[in-house]
């Protein structure tokens, strides 16, 4: 059978074992050897009887899940493998509650799922975006209506959450995470740290990038003044890149807690820079 296309598909297919454990071997070890995780061994054949490798060596039976996040879990490679199925391509996010009634397991279990996927889908950050680049900062508050009474914003009117930072690539990836605030150093500290050296950087007017000149050629739009674009000079990319975060959080996860949010952010991340890709693509 091809590889699926649809989640309905993937759960089908991949409700078999053997079709699992094929499918995650392949991408770990290639065409070429398995390896034993316990000696090192190229020695290693897969049992007939339980989709489970021996090593002839050191004679110890190992499943795929070895060393991988499913490792410790209780639940089997054919819920995981639909989960991992849904993360990457529910283009909103998919809530711990949604993934359970799919996979027919509980909602702590799909929880936990959920936070390991995207753990291990986390970006890269070692490859530095180029070209022309855009960066902003925003902030990110959960729903008023979920806070206790003393806690709700409204009555102070003034915005209260947590400060993220977004850099993009514009046709190329983003990277996007939580601040300790929106302070110029943490935001300059963060365009050193993703952006390389001679590109070229839209902000907006906030004087926090200021200082940046001399390492990018740095142009601003001035949304105080009710300018977004003027030529080349906008940040709309990024814009539209938070109006996918935001979608997520308040559509999905409605109550963040400011500690998982980098593991959101990296998730929307993830499928936003795999996002020329299709569904089967994405989850290869
Ligand atoms: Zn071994």
């Amino acid at each position: 059978m091809k590889n699926p296309q649809s989640l309905l598909e993937a759960i089908r297919y991949y409700s078999n074992e053997t079709v699992c454990v094929e499918f995650l071997s392949n991408i770990r070890w290639g065409a070429g050897d398995k390896a034993c995780n316990r000696c090192g061994s190229l020695n290693v054949y897969g049992l007939r009887t339980r989709p489970v490798f021996k090593c002839r060596d050191c004679k110890k039976q190992f499943s795929i899940k070895v060393g991988t996040i499913m490792q410790d879990s209780p639940l089997p490679i054919t819920k995981w493998v639909p989960a991992i199925w849904m993360v990457v391509n529910c283009k909103n996010g998919i809530s711990s509650c949604e993934m359970a009634r799919a996979l027919d397991i509980t909602q702590k279990s799909a929880w936990h799922m959920n936070h390991r996927i995207r753990q291990a889908i986390a970006n890269g950050t070692m490859e530095k975006l180029s070209g022309t680049v855009e960066a902003d900062e925003t902030l990110i508050a959960g729903r008023d209506a979920n806070r206790h009474a003393s806690k709700k914003l409204g009555h102070f009117g003034r915005e209260v959450g947590t400060s993220v930072m977004g850099i993009v690539e514009r046709g190329g990836k983003v990277v996007s995470h939580t601040l300790r605030s929106q302070a110029g150093p943490h935001l300059r500290a963060s365009v050193r740290k993703h952006v390389a050296e001679n590109a070229v950087l839209y902000t907006d007017g906030y004087q926090g990038y200021n200082g940046l000149g001399g390492e990018y050629y740095r142009d601003t739009v001035n949304h105080a003044h009710g300018e977004y674009v003027r030529g080349d000079a906008h940040t709309n990319t990024i814009e539209n890149y938070w109006s996918l975060v935001k979608r997520m959080i308040k559509g999905t996860y409605i109550h963040v807690e400011p500690f998982h949010l980098d593991r959101y952010l990296q998730e929307q991340g993830f499928r936003y820079n795999l996002r020329k890709g299709n569904d089967s693509e994405r989850f290869q």
